[in-house]
């Protein structure tokens, strides 16, 4: 049957099963192209409507188009809303048993379906190769396309066998390829590696001119938020956190602030997570702070801004879920607050993501490079002093205007909140700026001797920095500002702590989160006046407890101090008593008698020394005041570039235990234990258990069958990552060594 032959136009189609009176921009040359037999490439921005672009189509043709998509939770969706609309379809992925998807490959036979939405791990299996063998596949859309590329920021290596896939069909069929990303790279990698023949290519302006975009750096990210929210009361909008336990806190907090405020994350059990996305769909509440893992496949028209309180891994993913704020073309606001922190735990996260651990070390390095460079680009985005939605644009591919007078730099909005300083940081700026080209070329080694031989020279010939170009000045004047705030910074750490543990003590509460959430303790506090080890107990516990590390207990130390015979338990009238012995002595643990309402009692004090002993077994080299600590080499290196590229302030305070948790987002809410490290989707959008009502299973089996194909194939599979405590300890001992190089002394000692 040919389009002509059909009832319906596309337009009736549009009308009878969508509700739209009319097609969107480009939507309908894409369908046009579709239906007339030629492969088609769409690319538009979130709420462009892409979907309709195959769907519509697949109306119209003959046989059972095949959607491949990556994301289990969005098939379903779509696949309701499809039903919803009359529109017969069905997915077959994991998340159904191998009944119902004999079930449902059966009735497509049949032809009981215009659409049948499929894992690109589904498509190499006998049992669904034979059943599109059997059946005239009319279109095979291809959604969230930019997976097939390694210069994309979302590489899934089960993309690149839909060409495989393709050759074994006894008919070739119309080819379409959608995305919502992708950079002028990534859509020529799209083209190629999919062999699309001719294709027409429609690429939707990127620029979403009723959003209007903001990139901050607040001293407190809180007070900022609420002086934002308090500006837009009765604003529906999303606010955006880099971690489960920041969207917590964060909710907790605006909900004592009076805020209608609800939270989503994939940790959240799968009933609550449906409720809070309801209760913001329909305007119950007007504030949804979360994770990364809200927002895929969610249409709501009215919200009104999308506040980031985390920096985001790159501009794909920021421009796409900054992208769900205006869809209803009214005013509204995309705004980032970032903080040093977040660049470092973003570079934390990329030197541990698992998913570029690949089997190919040429593959791996090469991913991770790219990554790296998405990485600095959306530092530039957050930095830059040039018009922000230009140099989102640019990085489409796009050639805005110098100016969009609809943004922080063309409207001139201080960087940070403290006027002062961003007169004084985008002074140093301009300058870094063009230092940058020559600092890249420079490795870390040699920038490191630079430093040095430039200070050397300081000294020995004070003229000799006036001749010196502003690169090597500039360099100096970053580091003294790192080296005094980082002993300023030290000092009121120290302060808050001891603040904070005041705090404790009257309220009975850990407070470490009273005053600015991005303070969390950032070590544990070493004394030099002797501590009991119940202190010691609470002042690690300050510390684990904000990163959901198993607190410790004062018995639990001395449990381990006994095995390890630095104290001995006596039997003093009747009672136990634990005392230090010689080795313990030497260890730095004294067993003092004081005398407590005229009894007299053992108490075992802990030196300097021995306060570092306890510690270190307990919180391992991060419980420590060492900047760097926690960060792999890489990472390091990535945090200095920053640091010198961008004269920022160093808040060195890596938290890896909470950064864990959001590499392991959603692996981590399963109970599959070990298996979790090697789910080879581990980004949030992949699968939204809070959607599926058979989510752990649909994970588990979804990561069967992506090692059965592995098997199978021989193909790529993810080697589990290897990090120890041992390996975290070398490291640390070499961070110090390079601090110290560095002019960054911290003492241990
Ligand atoms: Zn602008």
């Amino acid at each position: 049957m040919t389009v002509k032959k059909m009832a319906m136009t596309a337009h009736e189609a549009l009308k009878h099963y969508f509700g739209h009176n009319d097609f969107r921009g480009g939507q309908e040359t894409l369908i046009n192209g579709i239906l007339a037999g030629k492969d088609t490439v769409g690319i538009m921005p979130t709420g462009a409507g892409k979907s309709i672009c195959f769907q519509v189509p697949s109306l119209m043709m003959d046989g059972v188009a095949l959607v491949v998509s990556p994301l289990i939770a969005l098939m379903k969706d779509q696949v309701n809303a499809l039903t919803r609309s009359g529109i017969p379809a069905a997915y077959v992925n994991s998340s159904l048993t191998q009944g119902q998807v004999d079930k449902a490959l059966r009735n497509a036979v049949n032809g009981a379906y215009k659409l049948i939405y499929v894992a690109p791990e589904r498509l190499p299996t006998p049992d669904f190769m034979a059943f599109a063998r059997s059946v005239n596949i009319s279109m095979l859309a291809v959604d969230e396309a930019h997976c097939i590329s390694q210069w994309g920021h979302d590489f899934r290596p089960s993309y690149t066998r839909i060409p495989d896939f393709i050759a074994k069909l006894s008919k070739r069929p119309v080819l379409s390829a959608f995305t919502a990303t992708a950079t002028p790279k990534v859509r020529a990698d799209i083209l190629a590696q999919l062999n699309l023949r001719d294709p027409q290519i429609l690429i939707a302006g990127f620029d979403r001119k009723n959003l209007y975009f903001g990139a901050r750096k607040p001293r407190n990210k809180y007070d900022a938020l609420t002086a934002f929210l308090k500006e837009r009361e009765g604003r529906s909008g999303i606010v955006y956190c880099g971690t489960r336990s920041y969207v917590e806190i964060m909710c907790k907090r605006l909900k004592v602030s009076g805020y209608s405020v609800s939270r989503y994350h994939a940790g959240l059990l799968d009933k609550e997570r449906h409720d809070n996305q309801d209760d913001f769909l329909y305007d119950r509440i007007k504030i949804m702070v979360a994770t990364n893992a809200f927002g895929m496949g969610i249409d709501k028209s009215n919200v009104s801004f999308v506040l980031h309180l985390n920096m985001p891994k790159d501009i794909e993913s920021y421009y796409q879920e900054a992208g769900r704020a205006g869809r209803n073309g009214e005013p509204a606001e995309c705004v980032l607050f970032y903080s040093d922190r977040d660049i470092r735990m973003n570079a934390w996260l990329l030197e541990n993501d698992k998913e570029s651990w690949h089997s190919d070390k040429e593959i791996g390095r090469r991913l991770k490079d790219r990554s790296r460079e998405r990485m600095r680009d959306i530092v530039s985005y957050c930095t830059t002093t040039g018009c922000l939605r230009g140099f989102i644009l640019k990085y489409f591919g796009e050639t805005p205007p110098d100016k969009c007078g609809n943004c922080d730099r063309c409207n001139a909005v201080a960087v940070t909140t403290d006027e002062a300083d961003t007169v004084k940081k985008v002074g140093a700026k301009k300058k870094t700026a063009k230092a940058k080209t020559t600092d890249k070329a420079v490795t870390k080694k040699e920038a490191v001797k630079a430093k040095i031989a430039v200070k050397a020279d300081t000294k020995k010939d004070p003229t000799k920095t006036n001749i010196t170009d502003s690169v090597d000045t500039q360099k100096n004047v970053v580091n003294t500002k790192i080296a005094g705030k980082a002993v300023a910074k030290k000092k009121t750490i120290k302060a808050k702590i001891t603040d904070k543990a005041a705090t404790k003590k009257k309220t009975g509460v850990t407070a470490y989160n009273e005053d600015n959430t991005a303070d969390v303790v950032t070590h544990v506090k070493i004394t030099d006046k002797p501590a009991p080890v119940s202190a010691i107990a609470g002042r690690i516990n300050e510390y684990l407890a904000p990163r959901n590390r198993r607190e410790v207990s004062a018995a639990g130390i001395n449990e381990w101090l006994v095995s390890e015979g630095y104290i001995d338990t006596i039997n003093d009238k009747g009672k136990n008593r634990k005392i230090s012995t010689d080795n313990g002595i030497s260890a730095g643990i004294i067993t003092e008698i004081r005398k407590v309402g005229g009894e007299r009692v053992r108490v075992n004090q802990f030196d300097r020394k021995a306060q570092e002993m306890v510690i270190a077994k307990f919180c391992g080299a991060e419980g420590f005041a060492d900047d760097y600590a926690g960060l792999t080499e890489p990472a390091q290196n990535l945090c200095k570039q920053f640091l010198e590229n961008s004269t920022v302030t160093p808040d060195l305070t890596p938290r890896p235990n909470e950064e864990r948790e959001i590499e392991l987002e959603e692996p981590a809410l399963d109970e599959h234990g070990a298996d979790a490290e090697t789910l080879p989707f581990s980004d949030d959008s992949t699968v939204m258990p809070g959607l599926s009502p058979r989510s752990h299973e649909e994970q588990g089996g979804e990561r069967e069958e992506q090692a059965l194909n592995e098997y199978d194939t021989g193909a790529e599979t993810f080697s589990e990552p290897v990090e120890t405590i041992k390996q975290r300890r070398t490291m640390f001992s070499i961070i110090i060594d390079a601090l110290k190089s560095l002019g960054m002394v911290f003492s241990k000692k």
